[in-house]
């Protein structure tokens, strides 16, 4: 296998004080700020190097967008067909709405049965690469699920700590892949101090969300795909069920990267967080003007997804919601419930209570005139109804 793409990886930076980090060494977050780190790459040679039509004519998956993610030697890219999940138009659901262009992109169909995949065999490969061989994560359920696929893969142990609650979907496919799974009292920030110990303890690796910057890179080629399917254009409205932000917050940096590679100008899309309103951190934060969210008290939501009390990432959240002009805005359980079953009939398609969550969400803004009715709006669907039964 000669001339498979090399990675333009160079750095990694802290966002908020702008301390580098060598890429090459297992890094977590920055010490000073508690901020998570951002990978950073070569943009200005890529450039050179590569036009943005090659792109599509490589095999299907998120590794034919190798230059812009982490891992240098290709041997190290696991792969069980993550990404190139599919932008589908809901025409019956947007005509309810008064809507002429309205998409779901389908994260449902990746390995594992969420978006959780291309965070964590990013995450997971560049982790193999850099010498890591035992991994641990807390997890609401689907993050748990992926890395015990990806380690299995790998043929490398995994210890997963989800709380006790959690669907059982979730739990058998941590127990059949191998994985030890550990249930625990209390939500995911309980599970993540226990695996925090048991981590620090037994030189374990921890990839919890955005406390390893690779996730993030897996997840920002959810912006690459919808860029590359809207033929180098963006969608005017984005709306994305938020837990721990990583998917919101890649595909911003997404956007940041293929602006400066001169393949899509500087028009971005409005970023629309949708919480749970049991458990809704970053729109209370978004509605008080706060460049921080505070921990959520007494979290509850049927979207486990969502159930994400303290956002380590919640300055970054905020800031791209910000930038964009976009939003923030909380829907009920009930609210839901009613949408998953809009999507299941109207069009075929049964996702998970978070991603049911963005249509919601929709509803709301349009009630509203927030979103008008020629505008391209994205909901993200991003996980199986299959794996909350
Ligand atoms: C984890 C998860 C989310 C939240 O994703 P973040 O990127 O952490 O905000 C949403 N939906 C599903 C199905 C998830 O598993
Ligand atoms: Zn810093």
């Amino acid at each position: 296998m000669t001339n498979l793409p090399k990675s333009y990886l160079t750095h990694l930076e802290c966002p908020e004080c702008g301390r580098r980090f060598d890429a090459d060494q297992v890094q977590t977050y920055c010490p000073d700020c508690r901020s998570p780190l951002m990978a950073r790459y070569d943009l200005a040679r890529l450039r050179g190097d590569a036009t943005r039509e090659q792109f599509g004519q490589r095999p299907r998956g998120m590794w034919r967008w190798a230059e812009l993610l982490p891992v240098r030697d290709p041997r190290y890219r696991l792969t069980l067909g993550e990404g190139d999940t599919p932008l589908l138009p809901l025409a019956r659901t947007g005509a309810a709405l008064g809507m002429d262009a309205l998409f779901v992109k389908d994260e449902a169909l990746n390995p594992t049965g969420s978006f959780k995949a291309r965070g964590l065999c990013a995450a997971v490969s560049r982790a193999l690469e850099l010498g890591v061989r035992e991994f641990v994560i807390p997890t609401a359920g689907n993050a748990g699920g992926a890395l015990a696929a990806y380690a299995g893969r790998a043929g490398a142990p995994a210890h997963i700590y989800m709380p006790a609650d959690t669907p059982r979907a979730n739990q058998i496919e941590v127990q059949a892949a191998g994985a030890d799974l550990h249930l625990v009292n209390g939500l995911i920030n309980d599970a993540a101090r226990e695996a925090g110990a048991e981590a620090a303890a037994r030189g374990w690796f921890d990839v919890s969300t955005f406390k390893e910057p690779y996730r993030c890179e897996g997840k920002k080629t959810m912006g690459l795909e919808l860029a590359e399917a809207f033929g180098w254009r963006l969608p005017d409205v984005i709306l994305y069920p938020t837990g721990g932000g990583t998917g919101l917050v890649g595909m911003w940096k997404a956007f940041a990267e293929l602006e400066a590679l001169g393949w899509i100008g500087s028009q971005r899309p409005r970023m629309v967080s949708v919480q749970a309103d049991g458990c809704a951190p970053i729109v209370r934060a978004f509605q008080q003007g706060a460049p921080r969210a505070e921990a959520w008290q007494n979290a509850h939501t049927l979207a486990s997804g969502l159930r994400v009390p303290a956002v380590f990432a919640d300055r970054q959240v905020l800031q791209a919601l910000r930038e964009s002009n976009g939003t923030a805005l909380a829907v009920s359980d009930e609210d839901i419930t009613a949408a998953q079953s809009e999507l299941a009939r109207g069009e075929g398609i049964f996702a998970a209570p978070e991603g049911a969550a963005t249509l919601a969400g929709l509803h709301q803004l349009r009630q509203s005139g927030w979103i008008a009715a020629h505008e391209t709006v994205v909901l993200f669907n991003t996980g199986s109804g299959l794996k909350y039964i």
